[in-house]
């Protein structure tokens, strides 16, 4: 079942608008949805989780991809706070630090994502993800580092951080859809139906690619070339991959072979 495959559509954002206390809003202008997020950009979530903080880079990336939160629920209101982007990145930031160091089982990452968030929390707390920083010190300080290993203390935390992704995926709508129908075969017998997740909006687009990352197997490497990032997904490709293609790996290669040449 590749229901998880499917298409989101995303409303791009209309404007810019000035919100209470000077907060930017991201407007949309309900235009009609206009691209497939998840097809399009299947490492989305990773560039979304390090979106840097200032209103210049959170508006040129939802510019490209879209406004955080988009659908309807809320009529005339559609809007998304620089709040709330810096909370979501933060947030995705925090889960993906976490994992990486349950995964490795290291006791340096963990320690690494501690001092981060300590650094966050001490800040604050004037911004909802420095609140966010502030309750996940106190919780890892509290229950969470008095007993286990390295990676079940990681577990545990992205488990704190990610609490808000249930909410949001619990918001998707569920939908069936025909299998493709086999090409070549006449008639054509019937085909069995699939069941998917549909994210509605930039927000759970991004938490859906992030949980399946966590779940699923699948690595994602950043090209050392191009500085893209892109899946490997065993068995399908291989893990040794280091290059997001064939282009990058000779352009890498070529880069390589001048700079020999200048040196000697
Ligand atoms: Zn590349």
């Amino acid at each position: 079942m590749d229901g998880n495959q499917t298409q989101v559509r995303v409303m791009r954002p209309g404007g810019w608008v000035e919100g209470p206390g000077g907060g930017l809003l991201l407007a949309t202008s309900g235009e009609p949805p206009s691209w497939f997020v998840l097809e399009e950009h299947p490492t989305l979530f990773k560039q979304f989780a390090e979106l840097p903080p200032a209103p210049d880079a959170i508006k040129q990336f939802a510019t490209q991809y879209g406004n955080l939160f988009a659908n309807l629920r809320s009529g005339a209101q559609l809007r998304s706070t620089l709040d709330d982007w810096q909370e979501q990145t933060f947030r995705m930031r925090c889960v993906l630090e976490l994992w990486e160091a349950a995964v490795v089982n290291s006791d340096w990452l963990l320690n690494r994502a501690l001092v981060e968030l300590a650094r966050v929390a001490e800040k604050g707390p004037l911004k909802p993800y420095q609140v966010v920083a502030a309750e996940l010190v106190e919780r890892m300080r509290g229950d969470l580092l008095t007993g286990g290993g390295v990676a079940s203390k990681c577990w545990q935390a992205v488990f704190v951080v990610g609490d808000v992704v249930t909410e949001q995926l619990s918001e998707m709508a569920p939908f069936f859809e025909r299998a493709a129908p086999s090409t070549g075969s006449d008639p054509v017998p019937p085909q069995p139906l699939k069941i998917g997740l549909r994210p509605k909006e930039l927000h759970q687009a991004v938490w859906w690619q992030c949980a399946r990352f966590l779940t699923d197997g699948t690595l994602v490497r950043q090209c050392p070339q191009c500085k893209e990032w892109f899946t490997v997904q065993p068995p399908i490709t291989r893990t040794t991959r280091k290059f997001c293609s064939d282009r990058c790996k000779q352009a890498a290669y070529r880069h390589k072979q001048k700079a020999k040449e200048s040196q000697s």
